[in-house]
């Protein structure tokens, strides 16, 4: 047996064609106002789950953030669709024509779900375990008895096992035999059911379980999708607070924290940790002459080649205008058989030198290719300094006299 979908029902307000309340494949209720439909949701419950309120045009013209708002702080889950000849209401999912079909109905809607929320990338990297800022160590994770204070707690001292104190918790909640958080519908085991882990615009899943009633599994996704949610606004803020807007790499505050902590680790596992700070050659030419927003390509082009050089576990980080930091800290060994740590990081700041230099930065034009240099210097514990502050004045006094000695070049070290 295929994993089933749990059925749900379709709320329409306002004066919308008898037809289409009859003809569409799915429950559906037809209400008169706004407030009516705030009442479906607020009375509604899980053996009777809501999956989209499809709104009359004219009912919104008094007000439609504020309406829109209402159904959704009622219950986050459902789609609200706008049906009539405006399509202008940014809150809504979806907006489809008053002689709309019932088909046509059904995709719009379906078509909504299945959006990409806008959101960060945010699953390459345990930015918590990046920067050594969690207590995760005075943690200790309780398997008995787990309730909500469980899962707050994994929130705040250990994210990246939030997900499975979930499941821990809903397994001990109830009496389903199998239970798991899926990507989709197909991955769900033989004989398991399934129910969408969805809050407002943000999909999260599918919450697969076996023994369990519709209406459980309805309930318990509700309760899940809010918590889903809750872990990845929080993480979202954290990754905001880390950084830089413009191009994506990460900013000096996560500079200075991770700093922080790879000191310490390369302190007790004795070895050696390098910084290279860098400065676009002559910047401010190319904005005077392509305009700000070609800068700010040029800013997003020379991040996207950086993160093709480093190595995992090596960050990027924009620290300045057109100021760059990275903080060489993979331990894994040295890639050239032989070379030790400074010369195979003296190699890459070499690499990346040359890669810029040879780069072609579309915005620019033609005329402009391979015209794009950098300057920097290299700074390494234990050797330059054993303190963050001394290590970034270093490297900075090592780009200064790369700028000084004509510029396109990366100063590596004994210059005293
Ligand atoms: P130098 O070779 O000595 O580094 O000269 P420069 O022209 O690059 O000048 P400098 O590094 O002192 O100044 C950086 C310039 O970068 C100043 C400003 O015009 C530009 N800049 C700073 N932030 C941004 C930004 O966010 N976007 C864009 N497009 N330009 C920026
Ligand atoms: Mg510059």
């Amino acid at each position: 047996m295929s994993a089933r979908k749990t059925r749900s029902s379709i709320v329409f307000a306002g004066s919308v064609n008898d037809e289409l309340v009859s003809t569409i494949d799915q429950p559906a209720r037809h209400v008169h106002s706004i407030f009516d439909a705030i009442g479906e949701l607020a009375t509604s419950n899980a053996t009777d789950l809501v999956e989209a309120v499809v709104i009359d045009d004219t009912l919104l013209q008094n007000g439609s953030v504020e309406y829109i708002d209402a159904l959704r702080r009622i219950d986050p889950t459902p789609t609200i669709v706008v049906i009539g000849s405006t399509s202008g209401y940014a809150e809504a999912d979806a907006h489809v024509p008053t002689d709309t079909t019932a088909n046509k109905l059904a995709s719009a809607i379906a078509n909504a779900q299945s959006q990409p929320t806008e959101q960060i990338h945010d699953t390459e990297v345990d930015l918590d375990e990046v920067l050594g800022i969690s207590d995760a160590s005075d943690y200790v994770r309780e398997t008995t008895n787990l309730g909500d204070i469980d899962l707050v707690r994994a929130l705040m001292h250990s994210p990246s096992s939030f997900k499975e104190v979930l499941i821990d918790l809903l397994k001990q909640q109830t009496s389903w035999s199998f239970c798991a958080i899926i990507d989709d519908i197909p991955s769900a085991p033989e004989g398991s059911d399934t129910a969408p882990l969805r809050y407002g615009h943000e999909e999260h899943g599918f919450l697969a379980a076996t023994g369990s009633t519709s209406s459980d599994l309805t309930r318990w996704s509700r309760w899940a999708s809010c918590w889903l949610n809750l872990a990845r606004k929080q993480r979202q803020l954290k990754l905001l607070a880390y950084k830089d807007e413009l191009s994506g790499a990460w900013n000096r505050r996560f500079l200075r924290t991770c700093l922080t902590k790879e000191l310490q680790l390369a302190r007790s596992n004795r070895r050696p940790l390098t910084v290279m700070i860098f400065d676009i050659d002559n910047f401010k030419h190319y904005n005077d002459r392509w305009g700000h927003d070609a800068g700010d390509e040029i800013i997003r082009e020379l991040v996207r080649l950086l993160r093709t050089i480093i190595r995992k576990g090596d960050h990027v980080c924009r620290i300045g205008g057109d100021e760059f930091a990275v903080l060489f800290c993979d331990p894994a060994p040295p890639r050239e058989p032989g070379s030790n740590h400074p010369t195979t990081i003296e190699i890459l700041a070499k690499r990346f030198r040359e890669q810029v230099a040879n780069a072609r930065f579309p915005k620019l034009g033609d005329e402009a290719t391979g015209c794009l240099s950098i300057s920097g210097g290299l700074a390494t514990y234990p050797w330059d300094s054993s303190e963050i502050d001394g290590i970034l004045e270093k490297a900075d006094q090592r780009l200064l006299k790369s700028k000084r000695l004509g510029k396109n070049s990366i100063t590596i070290g004994k210059d005293e």
